[in-house]
């Protein structure tokens, strides 16, 4: 797994072709184990071993119908979200964001795990899937990178993550639609109002005649504050939207 670490670590700066290559190249080489601890996998076609997978945990019920929050009371929304609103009519995240689900996401994002994307994307649909949570929903949308993160990164993983949820869900999928046009600054040190300020006004829709109408599901791998869904949400709605969704896979 040595080697296939030190290639992964060259993936953020190949191209997609290149990067793909070398992912074929390295599982001839090395076949592939769990993705998350490298132990060997009972089945080829699994993504994680069993021993990762059950440290993936559902966020508990009752939570907040908004955030997603586990709540204590017989609350329907969580106090963050009694106290403001969002541009996104709820949202749904299917997993807490333990050490495991943490390490998937980190190797999604930055080491070329993108076989983690679809599969984190096919956990998060089932658990809306179950609630008839799509009931509502014509289109998924994944939210977009700013095109020079995007080629340094080879991808996107929210669209990885979209493409399971789209598998699972048997709902149509736009990339081209929504585009992050401000390269903004990354969000996890950042304050609550900071993310919100930071991301405010960074996404134009860039295809009105899909987005007219169209009840939209966002998708991204991590709900914190909400705000990169808002923001998205709000060009959304100034684009056309008849409403907007947010899914998630983990809830900070
Ligand atoms: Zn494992
Ligand atoms: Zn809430």
């Amino acid at each position: 797994m040595r080697f296939k670490s030190v290639v992964g670590s060259r993936w953020s700066v190949v191209g997609d072709w290149w990067s793909t290559s070398l992912d074929a190249l390295v599982d001839f080489v090395y076949p592939p184990g769990c993705h998350v601890c490298a132990r060997s996998l009972d089945h080829a076609a699994s993504v994680i071993c069993v021993a990762c997978a059950a440290q993936v945990h559902p966020i508990p019920s009752p939570y907040c119908e908004r955030c997603s929050t586990p709540l204590d009371g017989e609350d329907a929304v969580c106090r963050v979200c009694a106290g403001r609103s969002f541009s996104f009519v709820r949202a749904r995240a299917a997993v807490t964001f333990d050490e495991t689900v943490q390490t998937m996401i980190h190797l999604l994002k930055y080491r070329g795990r993108r076989a983690l994307g679809r599969f984190l994307g096919r956990v998060l649909a089932e658990a809306a899937v179950r609630e008839d949570w799509f009931r509502e929903v014509d289109l998924l949308v994944p939210v977009p990178l700013h095109r020079s993160r995007a080629r340094e990164r080879g991808y996107n993983q929210s669209e990885l993550l979209a493409r399971g949820v789209a598998d699972r869900a048997d709902l149509p999928l736009a990339t081209r639609l929504l585009t992050r046009h401000q390269s903004t600054r990354s969000q996890t040190t950042l304050t609550p109002a900071e993310r919100a300020a930071n991301v405010r006004g960074a996404f134009r829709v860039i295809a009105p005649h899909t987005v007219a109408g169209t009840r939209i599901a966002l998708v991204d791998d991590v709900f914190t504050t909400g705000a990169t869904f808002d923001s998205c949400a709000h060009a959304l709605l100034d684009g056309g939207a008849a409403a907007v969704y947010a899914l998630a896979v983990a809830r900070a």
